[in-house]
């Protein structure tokens, strides 16, 4: 077989494997990766040890001549390990030392991925080596219109949740209902049992995914309940009309409507948009260095006028400027508990 389709299939296994098991760490070995033929004034980008970022980042440096440091984040993707503590201040340092990438360049100047902004502190970095940080786009895909335009500024970025990132997390949300469900009524009712209701975990979460945004209530049992109760009554009566013993009825009433409540309330904690909302997986789960339902307050006294850094870095362009020149946090529905504003503020007037 030709090296190139043999790597195109060995990548679009890794793409699967890594969707389907979306929770679990991919790393690679962290270091530094050169592109094209960079010398002394190319530019030096970081992102996080996870597989799937790495081969993201690379497809699209792959354009130019320059350096990649790959920080150690524990295999774990730009966001949630820089909003999880994974990827800060220590990695980014640990990769200019451990990388040598002093001696191959004049500048001292780092490109960061902006989703790393909730964990990595740019004063600290500065002070410990050096160097400063730039924060590029959110999306790699937008990095090369930010070099050509608005490199080395840091500028405005949301960030978005389009149907195929929802359907993406909807495949990786359902390996928990599958696995938690499917299992149990394998050794219950048997195997076929077991991979229908696998099988349904999936669909189900798929279309959660889809459906979300329009969802009336709000993340979590709010969400989950309702929809608990009309899976369970509709896969009840689908068993009752299809002759099913009583046990059985029950058997399928109880188990649809629990994978109604585990989609319902697991997924929120997946999407981008809505991380660290769902109450209850964030006291269990805590996905962010901020606690669940954290707002950011903002000292005006100590908010410098002319700065906007806190508008700018917020993923979600929840902060703006008043007319007195000082930010404030003017949606806290669309707050995200991420701590980027607080982490970039640099007269730390944000808590
Ligand atoms: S980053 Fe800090 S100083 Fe700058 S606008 Fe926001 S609160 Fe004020
Ligand atoms: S306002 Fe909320 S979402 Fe925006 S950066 Fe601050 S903590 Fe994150």
């Amino acid at each position: 077989m030709p090296a190139a389709s043999s790597s195109l299939i060995t990548g679009g296994l890794r793409s699967a494997a890594q969707l389907i098991f979306r929770s679990f760490p991919f790393p690679v070995e962290p270091g530094l990766r050169t592109f094209g033929n960079p010398d002394r004034n190319s530019p030096v980008f970081v992102t996080a040890n996870f597989d799937h970022t790495v081969r993201l980042v690379s497809r699209v440096l792959a354009n130019y001549d320059c350096y990649l440091l790959i920080a150690p984040t524990g295999g774990v993707n730009v966001w949630c390990a820089s909003a999880g503590g994974h990827f800060g201040t220590d990695e980014v340092e640990a990769a200019i030392k451990l990388s040598g990438i002093d001696k191959l360049v004049d500048h001292h100047r780092l490109v960061l991925p902006r989703l790393a902004a909730p964990g990595v502190n740019v004063k600290e970095v500065r002070h410990r080596t050096g160097w400063r940080v730039v924060f590029g786009p959110i999306e790699i895909d937008d990095l090369p219109q930010w070099l050509e335009q608005s490199f080395p500024r840091l500028v405005a970025d949301v960030v978005s949740f389009p149907w195929r990132r929802r359907v993406e997390m909807g495949v990786g949300a359902g390996l928990w209902p599958a696995v938690i469900l499917g299992v149990p009524a394998g050794l219950i009712m048997g195997w076929r049992a077991g991979l229908a209701i696998a099988g349904l975990s999936y669909v189900l979460s798929v279309l959660f995914a889809l459906v979300y945004p329009r969802m009336p209530a709000q993340p979590g049992l709010p969400q989950g309940i309702p929809l608990a109760v009309m899976l369970g009554a509709a896969s009840g009566a689908l068993a009752r009309l299809a002759d099913v013993n009583l046990w059985g009825v029950i058997f399928w009433t109880v188990t649809i409507a629990a994978m109604g409540v585990l989609v319902a309330i697991d997924f929120p904690s997946w999407s981008p948009t809505d991380v660290c909302k769902q109450q209850l997986l964030c006291f269990l789960y805590p996905a962010t260095l901020a606690p669940a339902g954290f707002l950011p307050v903002v000292d005006e006294p100590k908010c410098i006028d002319g700065c906007d850094i806190c508008v700018k870095v917020c993923p979600k362009g929840a902060m703006s400027l008043k007319d007195n020149h000082k930010a404030t946090l003017f949606d806290p529905q669309g707050c995200l508990s991420c701590y980027a504003c607080v982490q970039q503020c640099p007269v730390d007037a944000i808590s």
